[in-house]
C-alpha cells in the first residue's frame, strides 16, 4: 500500500508547493490554512523513487493513480507522525478525477 505522510505546519520551515497543481503557501500561510482545514500537504514517495514529492490534498490521489495505472483500487495509508496515528483511504481509480475537492483526509 502507498503511504502519504502529513506535512505538519508546526515543523515546516520552508514553503510548500504541490508537485501537480503548483499550489504554494508559505509556512505561515500553511499554518493558518491547515488550522481551518483548508489545505493539507502530504509527503508521498512514489514507487522506485528516492525523493518524496510534496502534494496537496486535492492532488494526492491523482498523483498516486498516475503511478498505479493498472490498479482498480487506489489504497493509501495516511500517516501523521506527530499524532502517531495513521488510517487507510481507499478509492476506486475510476472515481478519481483531476479535481477532487473534498477534505476527507482530515481525521
Ligand atoms: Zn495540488
Amino acid at each position: 500500500m502507498d503511504k502519504a505522510e502529513i506535512i505538519r505546519p508546526e515543523f515546516r520551515k520552508s514553503k510548500c508547493r504541490c508537485t501537480l497543481c503548483n499550489l504554494t503557501y508559505s509556512p505561515k500561510e500553511y499554518r493558518a490554512l491547515y488550522g481551518i482545514e483548508k489545505v493539507i500537504y502530504f509527503s508521498y514517495l512514489p514507487p522506485e523513487m528516492k525523493r518524496p514529492k510534496t502534494v496537496c490534498h486535492n492532488c494526492l490521489l491523482t498523483l498516486i493513480k498516475s503511478y498505479r495505472k493498472t490498479e482498480l483500487k487506489i489504497e493509501v495509508k495516511i500517516i501523521d507522525n506527530f499524532e502517531k496515528s495513521s488510517w487507510d483511504c481507499y478509492t476506486y481509480a475510476n472515481d478519481i478525477d483531476d479535481s477532487v475537492v473534498d477534505l476527507s483526509f482530515f481525521p
